[in-house]
């Protein structure tokens, strides 16, 4: 073996490390899960290589997880013969922390003063390896690559530093010895030697991971005398193949928090069967909140591919788009290759119909969602809306269901979002179009000059404030055959045909005597505008401007300034 060398913890890691070291979560149990997460992940991955390439040197015959604990020593250690790690691997995967947000994260957490609004940030952020030191005084993991021959040993005390040796010898795949913190010794919650206990975690963590987790336990026998014996803790079954009614509720929202790292509830989950030619099985969860990255560049989709219940990719694009790319899930396809690529999913049909079957049910399940629940809707909304909204740009066959799903703010109540429908509903007798305007937020909006002449006959007027919203409502034709109408675009006359008659020869008077002054205020502002204009819009404002229907937005404007154009 070489020396040892010792290496500072990135500024990032260290501080993440700080939080576990002194406990921040309160339930310490789920390191177990997190390293039994990364071990399965470590076999996935083996699977996959050997398929990919058939001269890897290694030995995938009894691929498996296992526990062992010594008692006396007091270390509890998981061990996989999965695919290993490399020395820079190691010093990348495991000494920094590459997950983007890491740093909003830390910034949220310091801002946070009270203890369960961290946990529940950090419980979003998922948090791995770095929770064995909830437990743990001093880590030891041993690693080697699949093919190499060489291994790495790693150790830390989650201090500041940790040192990297690399070993002549070590079995396949990764193993991680935790050395249990002497003060849990006397506590019966946190003695994670104890058979029960780790059985208990076992269950309630991991039981539908897919490789066997194995243990050895005592046994005494008829003559009271004790033998080990090897047991398989969990049953291994993949949740979405189980049928519905055998799933309880619980298992449900922990696989959830298995795939998601959220600590908290799903808000809807999706469990379906399609049979026929293509066959798959696929259980999806709609989550309760935002993702702290789900406006961030590079933001991952939350479906997984499965085949013949082996784990193919994480992130699958073709499988969702990317306004329902907080949808996490798994979808397990019966009749796909193994080695299927990304370039053969993005052509293949089947794939291609599953999406389309997989968006629509997520919509439907919405749909009822809101006819159902309006509690929940509301959150849904507000966590996930202005994601929603892309598909208007994106996803023309579903347009018309996300504009029957969506809500906005609009004029007829100051807090309650109102539906489209809704909107519909409450039109006067011959408005023909829906009304909107688009701006930075309601009070600018609501102080505009072109508010007034709408305010003053009651008409309710839709609130955008969303930056997508200028995007969608210009290229949406209409919703249930109305179309959507800027109040601060080209001529919107509002006045009825009584009040036309009546205005009839007063507003002739009134274009005659100010008829001079319009030509000569429209030569004067030539340069900004096209045509100075009477008007019966406004109520108390002396003017205002109005764009061109065809018209750039103020704000699209702006953005088109900002890229440079
Ligand atoms: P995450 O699993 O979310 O990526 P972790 O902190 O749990 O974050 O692990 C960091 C990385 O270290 C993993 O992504 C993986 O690449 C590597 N790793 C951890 N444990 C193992 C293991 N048992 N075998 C191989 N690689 C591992
Ligand atoms: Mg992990």
């Amino acid at each position: 073996s070489t020396g040892t060398e010792t290496f500072e913890f990135q500024a990032e890691a260290r501080q993440l490390l700080q939080l576990m070291v002194h406990s921040i979560y309160s339930n310490k149990d789920i390191f177990l899960r997190e390293l039994i997460s990364n071990a399965s992940d470590a076999l996935d991955k083996l699977r996959l290589a050997a398929f990919a390439d058939k001269e890897l040197a290694v030995d995938t015959s009894d691929l498996h997880i296992a526990i062992e604990v010594d008692r006396e020593a007091r270390t509890l250690t998981v061990r996989d013969n999965g695919v290993g790690m490399s020395r820079d691997e190691v010093v990348i995967l495991i000494g920094t922390i590459a997950k983007s947000g890491t740093a909003e994260l830390l910034e949220k957490i310091r801002e946070t003063r009270d203890a369960a609004g961290s946990q529940d940030l950090i419980g979003q952020f998922g948090v791995g390896f770095y929770s064995s030191f909830m437990v743990a005084d001093k880590v030891t993991l041993l690693t080697r690559r699949a093919g190499e021959s060489t291994a790495t040993r790693w150790e830390s005390d989650g201090g500041a530093t940790y040192a990297v040796e690399t070993v002549d010898e070590a079995p396949q795949g990764t193993s991680v010895t935790l050395h249990l913190r002497p003060e849990d010794k006397e506590d019966q919650l946190f003695d994670y030697t104890a058979e029960w206990k780790i059985r208990e975690i076992v269950k309630r963590y991991s039981d539908f991971i897919a490789w066997p987790i194995r243990m050895a336990v005592e046994r005494a026998d008829d003559d009271g005398k004790t033998t080990s014996e090897t047991e398989t803790l969990n049953s291994m079954k993949a949740l979405w193949a189980r049928s519905k009614d055998d799933v309880k509720e619980d298992e449900y929202k922990e696989f959830y928090r298995h795939l998601s790292h959220d600590w908290t509830d799903p808000l809807e989950t999706i469990h379906m069967r399609a049979e026929g030619t293509f066959e798959y099985e696929t259980l999806l969860f709609i989550p309760s909140r935002a993702p702290y990255d789900l406006f961030m560049r590079g933001a991952k989709r939350g479906v997984q591919l499965y085949v013949k219940r082996v784990f193919i990719m994480d992130d699958c694009q073709e499988l969702m788009p990317e306004y329902l790319r907080f949808v996490k899930g798994v979808v397990d396809a019966q009749d796909l290759s193994l080695n299927i690529s990304r370039e053969i999913l993005q052509k293949d049909r089947h794939i291609q119909l599953m999406r389309r079957r997989l968006v629509k049910k997520v919509l439907s399940t919405v749909k009822e969602m809101r006819a159902n629940d309006a509690e929940r809707y509301k959150t849904f909304w507000s966590e996930f809306g202005k994601a929603v909204k892309e598909g208007l740009l994106d996803d023309f066959d579903n347009q018309s269901t996300i504009l029957e799903i969506s809500s906005f703010a609009s004029t007829h109540d100051q807090e309650q979002l109102t539906t489209l429908a809704e909107y519909v509903e409450r039109m006067k007798d011959g408005q023909t179009d829906i009304y909107y305007s688009t701006g930075e937020s309601r009070t600018m909006i609501e102080n505009s000059p072109h508010m007034e002449a709408f305010r003053a006959k009651g008409y309710e007027v839709l609130l955008l404030t969303d930056p997508i919203d200028e995007m969608w409502v210009s290229s949406v034709p209409d919703f249930d055959g109305k179309k959507f109408q800027s109040i601060a675009k080209g001529q919107v006359d509002l006045d009825s045909e009584e009040e036309k008659e009546n205005a009839g020869p007063e507003r002739e008077q009134q274009e005659k005597d100010f008829a001079d002054l319009l030509g000569w205020l429209t030569s004067q502002l030539a340069e900004n505008v096209k045509e100075v204009r009477l008007s019966s819009r406004l109520t108390t404002s002396p003017a205002c401007i109005v764009g061109d229907a065809e018209d750039m937005t103020p704000t699209l404007e702006k953005m088109y300034r900002a890229m440079g154009q």
